[in-house]
């Protein structure tokens, strides 16, 4: 006897209509025409996804075309027969129009939450094309700033990635900007500040230059407008630091925007790298607040940051009185102490000079704060650029091994490595650890190989060495204020080793393949927060956190990945950002307060179409179009001879 089943799916909230030929009586734990049942869970799971091409990330079962959610939790896996007989009258289902769909993204080092307190004041200049198009930006939102608030451009990108390849001039922001401060920050090199600026902040020919940091001056001593991070860029963050503030409603609303500005790349986890000003509790209100709230769209995981230098200690000793790792839950958790655990050990990552000595306190400083941390059963991550200052850690870590054992259980890793060396990889192994990279090379890549060379640059960080040791490494950007926090740009690095401006700076044995950027970037990054088992893969008992994507990660050209976003991003089950097809799954955003914000007018990652012929063709309209304004300019200061007459026509024949 054989059952005929056909099913039939409508769109949304569907019913599923099994129309059997005859009489046909089906056990509920019969397979029958290919359909499981499962006693429990017929017609009760929340939503389904079908239609879909879904890259698990779980070897037992990497593809599968369907899967039900119920509770926000993941319940099956499997083909749309597996699945179809668990919808009932009160399932969405999804139709993914057979689209890629992967777990969701988990960047292992983002300042997320710092981020998110500043994002509505921000002007990104993340994936400008030109800088034609980012001055056009600025002069608007300097129109539309009211007094007393500031333009700033915070990181996310690189004079590099403009077709005209060269960062504003103080004179371009002073001319577009003649009234309202405007901060622009590059990479950790140099701030640019207009006049209205360095009024508001107060610089004058009689501040003196603060250690680290080189505030540039005219033939009188008077600042430019140009700070320079020498090396450290402390000056550039404290300098930012000056400006306005939100409130702290504001502040709220702000990192909510963020949070589903993320949703769009299909980022649905992070992992907090805490980072300077930015204090324990004060500045985790926003962020607990929508927690409390159940707004929280991206899950976190934090960690702490001794703020102020000389007094580490006492800060790592409250957090312990405060909190301990793995406080919180599935969406907002303590992780442990870092990416700083005192001041005198961090290297700064400013390729432009030449890699800083650390001070001889370093190591002891260090030392005290791990073993106050592992004394408290606290597990942590540490910043390290550069192989020298990771090996001194090592010698650290050796010591503290060798006399009260290390690391005790407490799960610790490190951050950046960008020239971390083999020797290292084999010791971070045998102490326990792990790592987490960026790509900060993509942004700071030529910077990098100017000093060190390409040679050098081709394995930096080295992470093939990483992966053949068996090492964990996760994978994340480092946003907000050097790289930008679009994951898809990543991974586009992770596969295919170039810089922002297309730079090859990565060896072939270098670039990976592209499942294993996105383990990296999902279940590696879970495994950071002790969060393995419930995220990081699309399979039963898992969080349903999972992105639909414009273009299958795949298949699409290389240069195509840091194109891609998501068309549906889900967290929990639930449907946090649509657009295209899905346009209107998701609740709309509540408005982007203040109404003068950058983001309400410009968005946040500025999306170019793909491919990047398109691109390049922008870029040349747009150097041509600057090449004549950049003559009238100098021919009104008398530099050049105005052009007679109207510019030539490109064709005689057009001419009048
Ligand atoms: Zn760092």
């Amino acid at each position: 006897m054989t059952a005929m089943t056909r099913m039939c799916w409508c769109s949304s909230n569907a019913v599923l209509i099994l129309a059997r030929e005859g009489e046909v009586t089906v056990p509920d734990t019969m397979p029958v025409a290919g359909v499981q049942r499962s006693a429990g869970l017929d017609g009760q799971v929340d939503l389904v996804l079908r239609n879909a091409r879904i890259h698990t990330g779980d070897p037992a079962r990497p593809a599968a075309s369907a899967l039900a959610v119920r509770d926000g939790i993941i319940v099956r896996v499997g083909t749309e027969h597996d699945v179809a007989v668990l919808v009932g009258p009160g399932t969405r289902v999804i139709d993914a129009l057979g689209r890629r769909v992967i777990p969701g993204l988990n960047d292992s080092h983002l300042h997320v939450i710092r981020g998110g307190l500043n994002y509505v004041l921000e002007l990104r200049w993340d994936g400008v094309p030109s800088l034609g198009e980012a001055m056009r930006m600025l002069a608007e939102q300097a129109r539309r700033t009211p007094a007393g608030q500031w333009v700033r451009v915070v990181g996310g990108w690189t004079g590099e990635q403009f077709a005209e390849r060269r960062l504003p001039t103080v004179a371009e922001l002073n001319a577009v900007a003649p009234e309202t401060p405007v901060f622009v920050l590059h990479l950790y090199q140099s701030a640019l500040l207009n006049r209205a600026a360095l009024a508001a902040v107060g610089y004058t020919k009689d501040t003196p230059d603060p250690p680290g940091g080189q505030i540039v001056r005219g033939h009188d001593g008077t600042p430019t407008g140009l700070l320079l991070a020498a090396p450290a860029a402390g000056l550039l963050y404290s300098t930012l630091a000056r400006g306005p503030v939100l409130d702290p409603d504001e502040q709220v609303g702000s990192t909510r925007q963020f949070l589903r500005e993320l949703n769009r790349f299909g980022l649905t986890s992070a992992i907090d790298a805490a980072g300077g000003f930015q204090s324990f509790p004060e500045n985790y209100a926003a962020v607990t607040a929508l927690a409390g709230d159940g707004l929280l769209t991206v899950r976190i995981a934090y960690h702490l940051f001794p703020q102020t230098a000389g007094q580490e200690l006492a800060d790592l000793e409250r957090f312990t009185q405060m909190v301990k790792p793995g406080d919180g839950d599935g969406w907002l958790r303590v992780n442990g102490a870092g990416e700083n655990l005192a001041w005198s050990p961090a290297d700064f990552e400013n390729f432009a000079e030449p890699r800083p000595e650390l001070p001889a306190a370093a190591p002891a400083e260090l030392e005290a704060a791990v073993r106050l941390l592992l004394d408290h059963g606290w597990g942590f991550r540490l910043h390290a650029t550069y192989g020298e200052t990771i090996k001194a850690d090592l010698d650290v870590f050796t010591r503290v091994a060798a006399d009260g054992g290390f690391p005790r259980g407490v799960r610790w890793f490190f951050d950046h490595a960008e020239t971390v060396t083999e020797e290292s990889l084999d010791r971070i192994g045998e102490l326990g650890g792990a790592l987490s990279v960026q790509n900060r090379m993509m942004f700071q890549g030529p910077a990098f190989v100017a000093r060190y060379g390409p040679e050098r640059a081709a394995t930096a960080p080295p992470i093939t060495k990483m992966l053949e040791r068996g090492l964990l490494v996760a994978a994340g950007t480092d946003a907000t204020r050097v790289a930008s926090y679009n994951p898809w740009l990543s991974l586009e690095w992770l596969v295919r080793g170039r810089s922002i401006g297309g730079m090859p700076l990565g060896a072939a044995g270098n670039c990976l393949d592209r499942a294993t950027a996105l383990r990296m970037y999902t279940h590696n990054g879970a495994r950071l927060s002790g969060e393995e088992d419930v995220k990081g893969v699309l399979k039963e008992g898992y969080y349903a956190d999972m992105a639909v994507l414009s273009e299958d990660y795949f298949t699409c050209p290389e240069e195509d990945i840091s194109h891609i976003e998501s068309v549906l991003t889900m967290v929990g089950g639930k449907v946090v950002y649509a657009t295209a097809e899905h346009e209107g799954v998701a609740a709309d955003p509540p408005p982007i307060t203040p109404a003068w914000s950058p983001v309400a007018h410009h968005g946040g990652f500025h999306a170019t179409p793909k491919p990047s012929g398109y691109r390049q063709a922008l870029g040349l309209a747009e150097v041509a179009e600057a090449g004549d304004e950049h003559r009238a300019w100098r021919a009104s200061r008398a530099d050049v001879p105005p052009r007679p007459g109207p510019p030539p026509p490109i064709d005689p024949c057009f001419a009048p």
